[in-house]
C-alpha cells in the first residue's frame, strides 16, 4: 500500500561504496534506488583521502542534488543515506550523513535502525559533558565513539558497538576508511556487493542492479567490516545471535526486485499470496491487489485459487505528496486521490481484495468502500501478513499500540469496521514458511514481533518508540 496514507513508513535506507572514481554519482543513483525507504531527507558524503565533502538536504534525492554539486563531491569512496523524518525530528541538522570534524580525523556517519537504549546513553553523555546537537541515535553513537580518546578507530567503533542496543546497519567514512556494520542480530537488512574492483554496500540489492554491481553477500548480523587501501577485512564486534532479520522488509517496504537474505521479495510475497489462499480459501470472481506492494501476493493468491487476477484497482501516479494532510477525513481522501476503482473489472463481481497488511484500518475501509461503489457485490479482504498488535521499536513506524486497530479489535469486529464481507489474515507460521528459506541455519530468522509481541531484544522502560510525522 501507499506509505503516507498507511502509516506505515520505513526510517531510512544506507549506501556506501569504496574505491570508485565516480564514487558520489554513484552513491547518487543507488539513493535513487532506496528512495522508498525515505522521502524526507538526503545526504552524499565523500572522501578524496584529505578531507570529507558533504552535501545534504531535505526533500528527495532529485531535489536536494543537481549537477553542480558533484564537481565538489570529489572522491574514490562515499556513504549515502535516504531519511524518513520522526516527529521533531525533522529539518536539515538531522538528515544523514552527520559530519564530526576535529584536528585528528573527522568521520561522517549514516545508519539505519534504531537504539532501544538510547534514552539512558544520552542522559549518560550528557552528565559527562557531553552537547548533543540532534535528535538522532546516530550522534548518540558519534559520541560514544568519540569518548574512547586516542585508541585505533576500529577499537573504538568496536568499543561503542558493544555499548548501543537495538536494530542498527551503518556506515562510518573517515578520511581513509570506510567501516560496515549490524547489530549482533541483523535486524535491519545491508548487503555488499562489487562494482569492478570497488565495493559496494546497500540497504537492498536493487541498488546494486541499478548502478550494474553484482551482489556478493549479506553483513552478517554482529560483523564489523573495514575497507581501506590495504583491502577488506572484517571481524565480530560480538558473536553473531540468531538472526530476527525484519518481515516487515519482505511483507511491506522492500523492492519487489531485492533480494534479502538470499531470497527474493516478490517471490517470497507471492508465497505469502499462495499460503494466504490455503489458509482462507473463498469462492469468488476476480482477485485484485491493493498497489503497490500487494499485487505479487495477489498474484500468488490467484495462482493458488485458479481466480483469475485483474486490475481492479488502480494508482493515481502524479497526486502530489502535499496533498496529505494528517487529519482522518484528509486521510481518507488521500486515498480516494491515489487509489481507483476499475468499475468495468468489478461491476457485478464477488472481489478478493488483497493487501499487505492493516495498520489503522482506515485505508482498507476507504477501499473496500470504493469497490463496492463501483459495483463490486461482494468483498473479501485477505491479509498478506498477520495482525500488527504491536508497535516496533527497532526503526519501523507501525504507529503506537492504541492507533492499531488488530490490538484492540478481533478480526471479526475489523471486518465490521472496515466493512468487508469476510476477512483473514495469514498466520505467523505462514509468514515464516514465505519468508524463512531455511528454519535450521542461524541466519535465516525473521522479527515478528510487531505480530506477537516477541522482541528479540531486551525493551528498557525508557525506550523510546519513534514518534514519526503522520
Ligand atoms: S517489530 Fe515488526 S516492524 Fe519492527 S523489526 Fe520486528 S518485524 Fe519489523
Amino acid at each position: 500500500m501507499l506509505a503516507e496514507i498507511k502509516g506505515l513508513n520505513e526510517e531510512c535506507g544506507v549506501f556506501a561504496i569504496w574505491g570508485h572514481e565516480k564514487a558520489a554519482e554513484m552513491t547518487y543513483y543507488g539513493l535513487h534506488a532506496l528512495q522508498h525507504r525515505g522521502q524526507e531527507g538526503a545526504g552524499i558524503v565523500t572522501t578524496d583521502g584529505e578531507k570529507l565533502n558533504l552535501h545534504k538536504g531535505v526533500g528527495l534525492v532529485n531535489d536536494v542534488f543537481s549537477e553542480d554539486e558533484f564537481s565538489r563531491l570529489k572522491g574514490h569512496a562515499a556513504i549515502g543515506h535516504v531519511r524518513y523524518a520522526t516527529q521533531g525530528g525533522g529539518g536539515y541538522e538531522n538528515v544523514q550523513p552527520l559530519v564530526f570534524r576535529s584536528q585528528k580525523n573527522s568521520m561522517a556517519l549514516a545508519h539505519n535502525g534504531n537504539l532501544v537504549n538510547a534514552h539512558a546513553l544520552k542522559s549518560q553523555l550528557e552528565a559527562q559533558g557531553s552537547i548533543l546537537s540532534t535528535t538522532s541515535d546516530t550522534e548518540v553513537i558519534a559520541h560514544l565513539i568519540k569518548r574512547s580518546g586516542n585508541v585505533p578507530i576500529e577499537e573504538a567503533i568496536s568499543s561503542a558497538l558493544g555499548m548501543i542496543k537495538g536494530a542498527y546497519a551503518f556506515s562510518i567514512l573517515t578520511e581513509d576508511q570506510l567501516f560496515i556494520g549490524l547489530d549482533p542480530r541483523g535486524l535491519r537488512p545491508l548487503s555488499i556487493g562489487r562494482l569492478g574492483d570497488a565495493y559496494v554496500v546497500a540497504s537492498e540489492t536493487c541498488a546494486f542492479d541499478l548502478i550494474g554491481a553484482t551482489y556478493e553477500r549479506e553483513v552478517r548480523p554482529g560483523e564489523l567490516i573495514v575497507i581501506d587501501n590495504d583491502g577488506f577485512r572484517t571481524s565480530q564486534f560480538t558473536s553473531p545471535l540468531q538472526r530476527t532479520l525484519c518481515s516487515m522488509e519482505y511483507v511491506y517496504f522492500s523492492r519487489p526486485d531485492s533480494d534479502l537474505n538470499e531470497l527474493n521479495v516478490h517471490a517470497s510475497r507471492k508465497t505469502m499470496g499462495k499460503q494466504l489462499a490455503n489458509e482462507a480459501p473463498i469462492e469468488a470472481d476476480v482477485v485484485t491487489g491493493v498497489p503497490d506492494s500487494s499485487i505479487s501476493a495477489a498474484i500468488g493468491f490467484s495462482e493458488a485459487t485458479g481466480i483469475p487476477y485483474e486490475l481492479g484497482l488502480i494508482k493515481n501516479r502524479y497526486v502530489g505528496r502535499t496533498f496529505i494532510q494528517p487529519s482522518q477525513e484528509l486521510r481518507e481522501q488521500g486515498v480516494k486521490m491515489k487509489l481507483s476503482a476499475v468499475r468495468g473489472i468489478v461491476e457485478g463481481k464477488r472481489v478478493v481484495m488483497v493487501d499487505d497488511s492493516i495498520v489503522r484500518g482506515t485505508t482498507s475501509r476507504r477501499i473496500v468502500r470504493l469497490l463496492k461503489e463501483a459495483g463490486a457485490t461482494e468483498v473479501h479482504v485477505r491479509i498478506a501478513s498477520p495482525p500488527i498488535q504491536n508497535p516496533c521499536y527497532y526503526g519501523i513506524d507501525t504507529s503506537t499500540k492504541g492507533e492499531l486497530i488488530a490490538s484492540s479489535n478481533s478480526v471479526d469486529e475489523i471486518r465490521e469496521i472496515i466493512g468487508a464481507d469476510s476477512l483473514a489474515f495469514l498466520s505467523t507460521e505462514g509468514l515464516e514458511a514465505s519468508i524463512v528459506a531455511d528454519r535450521d541455519k542461524q541466519e535465516h530468522g525473521v522479527c515478528q514481533a510487531c505480530f506477537t509481541g516477541n522482541y528479540p531484544t531486551e525493551i528498557y522502560p525508557d525506550t523510546v518508540i519513534p514518534a514519526y510525522k503522520d
